[in-house]
This record gives C-alpha cells, structure tokens and sequence, in this order.
C-alpha cells in the first residue's frame, strides 16, 4: 500500500511498537514516558515553560476540549471560517452557546487582513480561532499578522496548528499564542488516536470552565503533574509518539522533517505543473497540495488508484480535486509515480 493521505507512509520501527506487548500505563514508567514526550513537545513548538495535554481522541476532540474548557470563559469568540475546519470551530462555539463571529473566507484564499482587522476592532472579541492550516483547501494563513493584530486589540489566540505542526515552521513564543492543538495523525506521523494541547506559560493559574467531565482540563493537568492521564491511555499510540519525538530530538528538532515536507511539496508541485494541474491555494502550505485535475466524474481518480495501484490519495469537496499530503515517508520517485498514475485516470469517461 501507498498512502499520501494522513498520516502517510509510517517509518517500521513505530509501527513495530503495535504489534509487541505492552507496559501497564499505571507505571513510573509510563509516567516518565509521558513527562518525556510533554518536554520534547513543548521544544519542538518552542513553548518555553508551557504545559500539554495529550489526550486520546482525534483532532477534533482536542477542539472541542478547548471550547468547553476556555472559550466559554470569555465573552466572544472571533473565528477564521476558511473551510471545514474554520467552519468546526464556528459550530463547537455554537453548540456551547458562546457568542461568535464567523468572519468568511473564500475557499482556497488568503485572509484580507485589512478587512479582518476592521471587522475585529467593530465586532470586539476577546478569543480568537483559527487554523494555521486550512487543511480542507491547503490554504496557510499568515499567523504573525493575525498575532500582531490580536495583540494589538488584546484578544487571546488559539490555533489549531493539526496540520501544519513540523510541516511549517511555527514558534508559540513567538508568536505569542495562549493555545496551540495538534493531533498525531497529520505531521507527527504515527496512526490517528491522540491529540496534544499545547498551553502557554501565560496560562498558568487560569481559572478554566467545567463544560465537559471527559475533556476537564483541571482534572488531566492534576494527573498530568504525575505524568499520568485521569482515564485509559490508548497505551500503544502514548508509546508510538514517544518513539516519533526521540526520533526527531534525535534529529536535531523539527527543522529537518519540516525541510523534507518542503521538499516533497514543491517537488510535487512542479510535476503538477507537467500535468497542467492547477493548484487553487493562494499561499500552499507544505503540508499537503490540493490540485485541480481533469476528472470532472466523481472520484474516477481516487478508486482508479486504489482499485488498481492500492495507493490512497484524499478526494476534495469539488469534482477533479484531490489532495496529496506531503507528511510521511515518500520519496521523489514515489511522487512521480503517483502523478503518472494519476494522469492515467484523469481523462477516463469525461466525454
Ligand atoms: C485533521 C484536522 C482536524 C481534526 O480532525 P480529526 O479527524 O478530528 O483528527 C482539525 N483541524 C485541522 C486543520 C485538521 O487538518
């Protein structure tokens, strides 16, 4: 099989963790685990002094425990709607009944940051939500604009940084954001099941909402201060990441994987030149690269693939479009495979 969906093409090593016995998570051991991947983390997303939640539960799951927990704290919430993902955080702050604002953006485009500033300043927000990533389209959104104007008007951010996490680089002291969350199955590239919060130094001492017994953060933080979780730990994935993060300490950091995504994405890009694929996205992020094709029947090229190459790609909202992710294990040779191939199913049946 070849994946080019998330989480990708897993290294043998993490995936030989799945099949071997495992350790009772009630442990020192365990525990230590968990400190050990709390303190990698908070490096690799330069966090100095922060704190994480890992959760099992997807991505989504990690949102929702932000809302329940911070952002019905505050007053309103101002959310970047610039595709499914934007669009979730509109719909969890309505399902919690706080008030917020769904400031649009077009599929596929950048944010007009003038607009969004003007907006902002009418509309008076004190939480700010949004992607860094709009994985949905492959659209990336300029987060040192957006932190600069939340800093300006006293509005704390919070990014969901899922898809872009060591695919682009990204810096929370930098940047000055409160909360950062990412899952494992996007740039940690390991199988999906976990998510991370990641909490600012500015945090500490906050006095958190209660809107949800399974996600409270004040019941994982006591847990967490022992490296342990309030509820079953998936075990095997708490060690599969363990095993990511030594190996991109081991690395040196986030830099390398974030150059191979890079690399991987701009090369695919310019075989998508070759085919004549456009690719919408204002500013691609390095994560993934949505393309448009020639497959105006529904799917023709993603069963084409999978039927006969076993090879998954991700089929988009629109006939024709498809995504490539660009995290996992994929070589140059694998990518202009996968282009031929999809040109071979491109033309099929579109009379
Ligand atoms: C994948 C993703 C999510 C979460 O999806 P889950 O299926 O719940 O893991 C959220 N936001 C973005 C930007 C994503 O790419």
């Amino acid at each position: 099989m070849q994946s080019f969906v998330f989480p990708g093409n897993i290294d043998e090593s993490i995936m030989a963790i799945g099949a071997k016995p495992f350790m009772y998570m009630r442990t020192d051991a365990f525990s230590a685990i968990n400190k050990e991947s709390e303190r990698i983390l908070l490096n690799l997303i330069h966090c100095t002094g922060g704190r994480t939640i890992i959760y099992t539960g997807s991505g989504t799951g990690a949102m929702s425990a932000v809302v329940e927990n911070y952002v019905t704290t505050k007053k309103k919430a101002f959310v970047i709607d610039g595709g499914s993902f934007g669009h979730r955080w509109f719909q969890l702050c309505e399902y919690y009944g706080v008030d917020a604002y769904d400031y649009k953006v077009p599929f596929a485009k950048d944010i007009d940051y003038d607009d969004m500033e003007r907006t902002l300043a009418e509309e008076k927000p004190d939480v700010f939500l949004c992607q860094h990533h709009e994985t949905s389209s492959g659209q990336l959104f300029d987060l040192k604009k957006i932190s600069e104007i939340c800093h300006e008007y006293g509005v704390s951010l919070v990014v969901d940084v899922i898809s872009s996490f060591l695919a682009e680089p990204l810096s929370m002291d930098e940047l000055d954001i409160d909360i950062c969350i990412t899952s494992t199955q996007k740039g940690l590239n390991i199988p999906p099941g976990l998510s991370v919060l990641f909490f600012s130094k500015k945090l500490d001492g906050y006095v958190f909402g209660h809107k949800g017994y399974y996600w409270d953060f004040d019941d994982n933080f006591s847990n967490l201060r022992r490296g342990q979780t309030p509820f079953s730990p998936a075990t095997i994935l708490f060690l599969q990441l363990n095993a990511r993060l030594k190996q991109l300490e081991a690395e040196g950091g986030e830099q390398r994987n974030i150059d191979d995504v890079r690399h991987r994405a701009e090369f695919f890009r310019n075989l998508c030149r070759e085919y004549g694929w456009s690719v919408p996205a204002e500013t691609p992020s390095n994560a993934i690269t949505g393309f448009q094709t020639k497959d105006n029947e529904s799917r023709k090229v993603f069963k084409g693939l999978m039927e006969k190459y076993d090879t998954y790609i991700m089929p988009g909202g629109i006939p024709g479009f498809y995504r490539v992710s660009h995290m996992g294990l994929q070589s140059d040779e694998d990518l202009r495979v996968l282009a031929q191939r999809i040109h071979e199913f491109e033309g099929y049946g579109n009379k």
